[in-house]
C-alpha cells in the first residue's frame, strides 16, 4: 500500500511537472512571435524616418540671402501649424491685388488672426524688386490651394498692374524658387508645378491663365535653371 500511494505521487508529480514545461514552452513561443513582429515594426519605422530625411534636403537656394524667413505667428486663419507629410507640387498664384509689397502682403495675412473671418496664407511671397518672404515653414500647411493644401508649398506673387503680369525681377526670383524647391521635393517642372487655376479655376494667376504660352515658357524656364 505504501509503495503504490508513492507510485501515485510520483506520477502525478511528473504529469504536473510535464504540463508546466509545456505552457512554459508554449508561452515562449508566443512571446517570441510577439517580439520579433514588434522589432519589425519598429525597424521600419526608422527606415521611413530616415528615408524621409533623405529626402528633405533643401536646396541651399532656401537657405540662401535671396529668401528672407520671418514666420506668421501660428494661428487659426493663416498659419494652423498643420504638418505638411508629403510635397507632391508647387502652386504658382498671384496676389491679385496690383503694386501690393511682398512686406504688406505678409502683413495682411498675419492681420488675419485677429480678424476671426478670412483664412488665407502662402509659404513664400515673391515681391516687386525680386524680393522673396517665407512666411511659413515648409513643412506646416499654408491657406492658399484649396484642397491641396495638404500636399502642395504655395508662392504667391506680386504685380505692377491689373494685367497681372510679373515684372523681370518678380519672374526671375519665381523661376529661381521654384527650381529650388521642385530640386528639394524631386519635382518635374513640366507636371507639378500647377497654377491656382488647375484646382479650382480661379483666374489665378491672372497672366498664366490668359496666356498659356507664358505659362509653358515659364516652366521651360525653371527646368533650364534646374539644369
Ligand atoms: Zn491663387
Amino acid at each position: 500500500m505504501r509503495h503504490k500511494g508513492i507510485k501515485v505521487v510520483l506520477v502525478s508529480s511528473a504529469v504536473v511537472l510535464i504540463v508546466i514545461v509545456l505552457i512554459v514552452l508554449a508561452e515562449r513561443q508566443f512571446r517570441g512571435s510577439e517580439t520579433s513582429v514588434g522589432t519589425e515594426t519598429v525597424h521600419s519605422d526608422a527606415e521611413a524616418t530616415r528615408e524621409t530625411k533623405k529626402e528633405l534636403e533643401p536646396d541651399p537656394f532656401l537657405s540662401s540671402g535671396a529668401v528672407t524667413v520671418n514666420y506668421l505667428t501660428v494661428n487659426d486663419y493663416s498659419r494652423p501649424g498643420t504638418k505638411l507629410r508629403n510635397v507632391n507640387a508647387i502652386v504658382i498664384h498671384y496676389v491679385g491685388n496690383p503694386g501690393t509689397t511682398a512686406a504688406q502682403n505678409r502683413s495682411y495675412f498675419e492681420g488675419l488672426k485677429d480678424g476671426h473671418g478670412t483664412s488665407a496664407s502662402s509659404h513664400y511671397i515673391v515681391g516687386l524688386d525680386g524680393e522673396i518672404i517665407q512666411c511659413v515653414p515648409l513643412d506646416e500647411i499654408s491657406y492658399a490651394s484649396n484642397e491641396r493644401n495638404g500636399d502642395t508649398i504655395a508662392i504667391e506673387c506680386c504685380h505692377p498692374d491689373e494685367t497681372g503680369k510679373f515684372n523681370p525681377a518678380t519672374y526671375d526670383s519665381l523661376v529661381k524658387l521654384t527650381a529650388a524647391l521642385c530640386k528639394t521635393y524631386g519635382l518635374s517642372p513640366d507636371k507639378d508645378i500647377i497654377r491656382h487655376y488647375d484646382i479650382t479655376g480661379k483666374m489665378c494667376p491672372l497672366y498664366f491663365v490668359s496666356n498659356e504660352d507664358e505659362w509653358y515658357g515659364f516652366k521651360l524656364a525653371v527646368q533650364t535653371q534646374m539644369q
